[in-house]
């Protein structure tokens, strides 16, 4: 079996860590005899999103967002393609934001999105940033589970019909908002960094099946001792009161 994964503008949008979900997904995989490839893609660099089963894009600032945002805009059709191809999405923070209908930072700038999903992002003022550690309680793929991670985000999301979770302790997608990031069947987006995927094993676990449904089908994945990674994320549950 075979997983291929494209991390883009991986040199730009990477915050908190968002990198370490690649290795999650790399090392996940090949504990299971999976080959994983992970290419990366930035600026003006030419791919063809559908030969990929996973599209990730981490965080970045408004400063990063603003160097990217009309290069993705450009790959539009091609990240079409991908989606009726059954790649898989997982998309952190600032590469959330643009796939919904318009960025409006704190100077009034709008960044138009991609526009694949009707949630739209407005920054808040200064004394209102998202800033903390968080826990969910999210149902993906039918399973319902506790995730944690750590948000940083001016933006506030509106209009998310289909959130990936629960907010159990921080903000999520607006400052007091009850649920956080969003999801449909192929893409997992969420305000999480941390990185999102070490702390949640089984998040990890259920955007493997889907990057590799496209190719195989349902799979099921043998289990992996998760020991280590339940006790970093259960630690931080205590910590927020969740437990
Ligand atoms: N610039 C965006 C915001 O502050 C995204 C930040 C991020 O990716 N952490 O809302």
């Amino acid at each position: 079996m075979k997983l291929k994964i494209l991390w883009m503008y991986h040199d730009l949008m990477d915050l908190y860590g968002d990198k370490g979900n690649i290795e999650v997904l790399r090392r996940r995989a090949e504990k299971r005899g999976i080959e994983c490839i992970v290419d990366t893609c930035t600026l003006n660099e030419e791919k063809k999103i559908s030969d990929y089963d996973l599209f990730f894009l981490g965080g970045g600032a408004d400063r990063e967002q603003q160097l990217i945002y009309k290069d993705l805009l450009g790959r539009r059709a091609g990240i079409q393609e991908a989606m009726d191809s059954g790649t898989a999405f997982l998309l952190i923070c600032g590469g959330y934001q643009l796939f919904g209908k318009y960025y409006k930072d704190q100077d009034g700038n709008v960044l138009e999105s991609l526009g694949f999903f009707d949630y739209y992002t407005v920054a808040s003022d200064r004394d209102h940033r998202c800033i903390g550690n968080i826990a969910l309680e999210a149902t993906i793929d039918g399973d319902t589970f506790r995730m944690v991670g750590f948000e940083n985000h001016g933006g506030q999301t509106h209009d998310v019909a289909t959130p990936l979770g629960k907010v159990l302790s921080g903000h999520g997608n607006t400052y007091q908002s009850s649920f956080e990031g969003f999801q449909n069947d192929q893409v997992i987006a969420t305000y999480m960094h941390g990185p999102l995927l070490p702390k949640n094993p089984m998040a990890a676990d259920k955007i493997i099946k889907r990057a590799l449904k496209r190719n195989y089908g349902e799979t099921e994945l043998a289990p992996l001792d998760d020991t280590l990674e339940l006790k970093a994320q259960e630690v931080m549950l205590k910590r927020l009161k969740v437990i």
